[in-house]
C-alpha cells in the first residue's frame, strides 16, 4: 500500500492526474473557498453568541435583535453558498452579515455607558493590547420596561435638540424603568471621585445599584434638571421639582431634588408609591388592632396621635385615618409641609413660614376659624400648635403626626408640651406608634427551627413554635446547579413591607392616671395589665406567621 503511493507520488504523470482532480480556484469546490468559508461560518456563530450573551447582560430584547443577527447572516450564508463569484460571493456575505450584527452594535453602544462601548477606538485597543484593571462603571441595564417621562400637567418630555440632553433622555427612561423594575422607592445618584454612585432604596433599605461614568451621570443630572424645569446651569444652590413617570403599571409621581457639593452635584429622586392612597382596611392590621384603630377613627370627637420615625409609614396611616370620615358631609383639612398625594375632597394646607420659621400654629389658627370638622396637622412638635389642638378636640376630630419610637415617649412628649393634664386626658383618645417590616419573599423564603435559646429570649413558647422563617441562606441554584437570582424580589430575600402597629387606647383607666399626671410608667403596667404588646411584640407575631424574619424585627428595633 505505501509502495503504491509512493510509486504514484514519485510518478509526475500520477501527479498532474490527482491535481487535474481537484477544480482550480473560481470552481464551484474549491479547497481556498472552504477554508474561507468555513472561517466566515466560524466568525458568524461568535457573532451570534457574543450577541445573545450581550443581549441577557444589558436584559435588551432578545428574541427581537437575534432574530435580526440570524436572519441577516442565514442570507449571507445562502449568498455566499450560491453567488458564483467567489470574491463577489465574500464581499456580499460580509456586507449583509455585518448589517445585521452592525446595527445592534450601533444601538447598544448608544445606550450604555462610553466604558462598555464595544468596537469603538477605545474598546479595539484595549482588545488588542489589553487593559489594567476592570472599569468600575457598569452600563445601566436596558430594560424591556417601556416608560415615558411626563411633566405633572401630563405633557410628555421629550428629548431637547442638544447632545447632552438627548444622552441624558436615553439614560433617564433606563435609569427610571430600572428603579420601578427593582421597586425602588428613592434614587440618588453620589459624586464620589472619579466615578459617580447610584443607590437604590428598597423596601427601606439602601443598596448601591452601580457605578456610573462622570459624563453619563452629569447627562442624566442635566436632563432630569431640564425635564423638571430647574436651572440646569446652577449646580450649587438646592433645586426642588416634580415629573411623572407613566409606565404599565400607571402613574408614578417623582419628588426630585438637586444639591451641590466640593464633590460635585447629587440627584435625589422620590418615587411616590400607592401607599398614600391605603384605608385602613388595607394596613394589614391583625384583626384585634384593626378594631380598636376603627374605634379611635369613629370617635366623632378628640385628638389621635400617630407616632414613628422617618420612613414609618405614618403618612399613609393619617391619610388612611382621613380617608374613614366622609369628606362631602365634613369639612376636612390638612396642614402638611410636602403632601406625598392630593386628597379628595380634602383642602391641604402647607403650613405658614413666619420670619424663616415656618408657623404651624399660626396655620392651624386660621383652618381652626373656618370651623372644620376633622383637621390633620402632619407633624405637631411644638408646644402651641399641641394645645390649640388639644383645645380644638374637644369639639372636633384631630389627628396629629408626631415622631417618637413608642407611644408611652409619645405620651411622655405631650404630657411635657400640653402642660395641663386635665385638658390631655379629655382630649386624647389614643396613640398609634409604627414601624415599617420588610416582608419575606414568597418565593426564595427558607422554613427553619428557630432554636429554643433564641424562643426563650424572644419570650416565646418553645414547645408550641414549629418554624420561623428567613432569606435563602445558600445561594439559589437551577436544576442543573447553576446559580439563579430570585426573580421576584431579585436576590434581596424581602418583597415589600407592612406595617407594624403599637396601639394606645386611653381607657377610663388611663385618663385618670393622665389627669392625676401619673408617672408614665404606673401607666405603662396599667396597660399592660390589659394586655396590650409592645411594638417589638407585634413584630414577633409577624415572624410567628412567616410574613417577615427574626432579623428584620431586630433591624427596625434599632431604628
Ligand atoms: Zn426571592
Amino acid at each position: 500500500m505505501l509502495n503504491s503511493i509512493a510509486s504514484l507520488t514519485s510518478s509526475t504523470a500520477a501527479v498532474d492526474a490527482v491535481l487535474g482532480a481537484v477544480p482550480v480556484p473560481g470552481q464551484y469546490f474549491s479547497f481556498t473557498k472552504i477554508v474561507f468559508s468555513l472561517l466566515a461560518f466560524g466568525i458568524l456563530a461568535r457573532a451570534m453568541t457574543w450577541t445573545d450573551t450581550d443581549l441577557a447582560r444589558l436584559h435588551g430584547r432578545r428574541t427581537f435583535w437575534n432574530a435580526i443577527v440570524f436572519l441577516t447572516g442565514l442570507l449571507a450564508v445562502i449568498v455566499l453558498l450560491f453567488v458564483p463569484n467567489f470574491l463577489v460571493a465574500l464581499l456580499l456575505f460580509v456586507a449583509v452579515s455585518s448589517a445585521g450584527l452592525g446595527s445592534y452594535i450601533l444601538q447598544r453602544n448608544s445606550l450604555v455607558a462610553e466604558t462598555d462601548r464595544v468596537f469603538t477606538a477605545a474598546h479595539l485597543k484595549k482588545v488588542l493590547i489589553g487593559s489594567g484593571a476592570k472599569p468600575a462603571e457598569k452600563p445601566l441595564p436596558l430594560l424591556e420596561l417601556q416608560i415615558a417621562i411626563q411633566q405633572t400637567n401630563g405633557a410628555h418630555v421629550t428629548a431637547p435638540d442638544d447632545e447632552l440632553l438627548q444622552t441624558g433622555f436615553q439614560l433617564a427612561h433606563f435609569l427610571l424603568a430600572d428603579a420601578l423594575s427593582q421597586r425602588a422607592t428613592d434614587v440618588a445618584l453620589i459624586p464620589s471621585g472619579q466615578t459617580t454612585r447610584l443607590l437604590h432604596r428598597i423596601d427601606g433599605v439602601t443598596t448601591e445599584r452601580q457605578r456610573l461614568s462622570v459624563q453619563d451621570s452629569s447627562a442624566l443630572v442635566s436632563f432630569i434638571k431640564y425635564a423638571s424645569k430647574m436651572d440646569v446651569a446652577e449646580k450649587r444652590v438646592p433645586q426642588r421639582g416634580r415629573l411623572v413617570v407613566n409606565s404599565k403599571g400607571g402613574l408614578t409621581p417623582l419628588w426630585v431634588s438637586t444639591s451641590g457639593s466640593s464633590a460635585g452635584e447629587r440627584l435625589d429622586i422620590k418615587l411616590l408609591s400607592k401607599a398614600q392612597e391605603l384605608t385602613l382596611d388595607d394596613l394589614r392590621l391583625p384583626a384585634d388592632q384593626l378594631n380598636k384603630i376603627r374605634g379611635l377613627a369613629g370617635e366623632p370627637k378628640g385628638l389621635v396621635v400617630v407616632t414613628g420615625g422617618r420612613d414609618c409609614g405614618t403618612t399613609t396611616t393619617l391619610y388612611a385615618f382621613l380617608r374613614s370620615h366622609d369628606a362631602y358631609v365634613q369639612h376636612i383639612h390638612s396642614i402638611e409641609t410636602r403632601p406625598l398625594t392630593e386628597l379628595e375632597n380634602i383642602t391641604q394646607h402647607k403650613p405658614k413660614v413666619s420670619e424663616g420659621q415656618i408657623d404651624t400654629a399660626g396655620t392651624l389658627r386660621s383652618v381652626l376659624r373656618g370651623d372644620p370638622g376633622v383637621v390633620l396637622v402632619e407633624l405637631a412638635k411644638d408646644a402651641p400648635t399641641l394645645k390649640m389642638m388639644l383645645q380644638a378636640a374637644q369639639s372636633r376630630k384631630l389627628y396629629a403626626g408626631m415622631s417618637s419610637s413608642n407611644t408611652f415617649a409619645a405620651l411622655s412628649e405631650l404630657m411635657t408640651l400640653a402642660g395641663d393634664p386635665q385638658l390631655l386626658s379629655r382630649s386624647l383618645k389614643g396613640i398609634v406608634a409604627q414601624k415599617l417590616m420588610r416582608k419575606l419573599c414568597p418565593t426564595c423564603r427558607e422554613a427553619y427551627q428557630p432554636d429554643s435559646q433564641l424562643l426563650g429570649r424572644l419570650n416565646l413558647p418553645v414547645d408550641k413554635i414549629k418554624q420561623f422563617y428567613r432569606p435563602p441562606s445558600k445561594p439559589l441554584v437551577d436544576e442543573k446547579g447553576k446559580p439563579i437570582i430570585c426573580f421576584t424580589c431579585k436576590g434581596s430575600g424581602y418583597f415589600g413591607r407592612v406595617g407594624v402597629f403599637e396601639i394606645l387606647v386611653v381607657s377610663d383607666e388611663v385618663r385618670e392616671l393622665i389627669k392625676q399626671d401619673a408617672g408614665i410608667s404606673q401607666i405603662k403596667s396599667v396597660c399592660r395589665k390589659k394586655r396590650m404588646l409592645y411594638l417589638q411584640e407585634q413584630a414577633l407575631r409577624r415572624v410567628i406567621e412567616g410574613l417577615t424574619s427574626v432579623n428584620e424585627v431586630v433591624r427596625i428595633s434599632k431604628t
